[in-house]
């Protein structure tokens, strides 16, 4: 057993993921996923070692469901008292300007939090429904606050202002916040340590359900493509990415959708599923090659995307050094990349086809020697990330 763990957790409006992890091995000791909270049927899964238990019942909120996940870990392992948990983390999307590191949560750090929702309405109410019921059951731990905004509050000015009337911003706090900071810090900082040098100008591109691009020079981030919140930039699973605010006024205008209507369209009909019907891009695929057109427009608009991205961030930083795909498509789709880094053969990429094909869970460069970029795949792992940050603080 690890002298040290981390109990990480993950709370979403309907679900709570957790994770016992050893920050040293950077293994995971148990895990589990608490779904459909405060629904007419709840689910719960736990994984310990080769043991997996599964439960269906109604959860009737995040307390009843933090209790499923104690109860678990009593009658399932492992027994928490004997973990030496030295902290819980919890994932918090939204910490505006106030956090550029993980925080100790008290009172002061809970109230920003809490002030906090309306920038992140879609999260932050859901994180805390999730710190709370989690304090109740452990309330002599240290609670960590983790934001996935604190990677990009080094954003220099020009990158993180919008163009939008000075005062309106500032008074609503608007500007570029960034997301998926945690994968984005964890992935720049591993290709840091693989490639032995800390010089590096950097983009990652992480590509999963929710899509983000970072350039990264010498460690600190100084772009990022998600904005105000994560609907902004690639092209993702449902949400749209970019888009001219204007279509929104236009909506509005036109027909009879409401501001929460059209959140919805943006944020969950929109990217991936709203163009091709799938959100899954091994379906996406599999549709191309049955000659479905629009699986077809909807890759070739991912892509171009992604090479736009691409081409502004070099340009942004002058210079590229390392390309890195991580998150479900970035580390398991070989039809992505090669498709990507094709359109920047411009640049001096070249990566090896073997390389790319391969699977593997591994961190890997999959570029050729003569490559001008070193193009890699690495594996984000947000859990880990989340609770070296805690236990940088306890
Ligand atoms: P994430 O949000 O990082 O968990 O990524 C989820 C997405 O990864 C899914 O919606 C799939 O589109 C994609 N994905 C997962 N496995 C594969 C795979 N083997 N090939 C292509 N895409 C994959």
């Amino acid at each position: 057993m690890a002298t040290q763990t981390v109990l990480v957790i993950n709370s979403g409006s309907s679900s709570i993921k957790y994770q016992l992890v050893d920050p040293d091995s950077g293994e995971p000791i148990a895990k589990g996923l608490i779904e459909a909270i405060g629904e007419d049927s709840g689910h719960a899964t736990h994984t310990y070692g080769e043991e997996r238990r599964e439960l269906d019942r109604v959860i009737a909120d995040h307390t009843e469901g933090m209790a499923i996940m104690e109860e678990f870990f009593s009658t399932l392992g492992p027994d928490l008292a004997s973990s030496h948990i030295v902290a819980v983390g919890h994932r918090i999307v939204q910490g505006g300007k106030y956090f550029s590191g993980p925080a100790l949560i008290d009172e002061e750090v809970h109230d920003k939090i809490v002030d906090l929702c309306p920038l992140g309405p879609l999260h932050n109410p859901a994180h805390l429904k999730g710190i709370d019921a989690a304090r109740k059951i452990f309330p002599d731990l240290p609670h960590v606050a983790v934001f996935d905004t604190a990677f990009f509050q080094s954003l220099p000015e020009e990158a993180a202002r919008y163009a939008l009337n000075r005062e309106v911003a500032d008074t609503y706090e608007i500007r570029r916040y960034g997301a998926h900071g945690t994968s984005h810090q964890f992935v720049s900082g591993e290709v840091t340590r693989m490639l032995g040098r800390d010089d590096l100008k950097q983009i990652v591109l992480h590509l999963g359900n929710g899509a983000s691009a970072s350039a990264v020079v010498n460690g600190h981030a100084v772009d990022t493509s998600m904005g105000l919140t994560p609907l902004e930039g690639l092209v993702m699973g449902s949400r749209t990415g970019d888009i001219d605010p204007a279509a929104v006024f236009h909506l509005l205008r036109q027909t009879d959708m409401g501001v929460d209507e059209l959140d919805d369209l943006f944020n969950k009909r929109s990217g991936m599923k709203g163009l091709t019907g799938d959100n899954d891009m091994r379906r996406v695929h599999e549709r191309i090659a049955a000659g479905d057109r629009d699986a077809a427009d909807g890759f070739a608009i991912y892509i171009h995307r992604l090479v736009s991205y691409v081409g502004a961030y070099t340009a942004v930083m002058g210079g590229l050094d390392a390309l890195t795909f991580t998150a479900g498509i970035g580390e398991n789709d070989a039809k992505v990349r090669e498709a990507l880094c094709e359109r920047l053969a411009f640049l001096g990429v070249r990566i090896d086809a073997e390389a790319n094909a391969q699977r593997s869970g591994e961190a890997r460069v999959i570029s050729t020697p003569d490559s001008a970029v070193t193009v890699l795949v690495v594996p984000t792992n947000e859990e880990l990330a989340i609770a070296r940050q805690a236990m940088s603080l306890v």
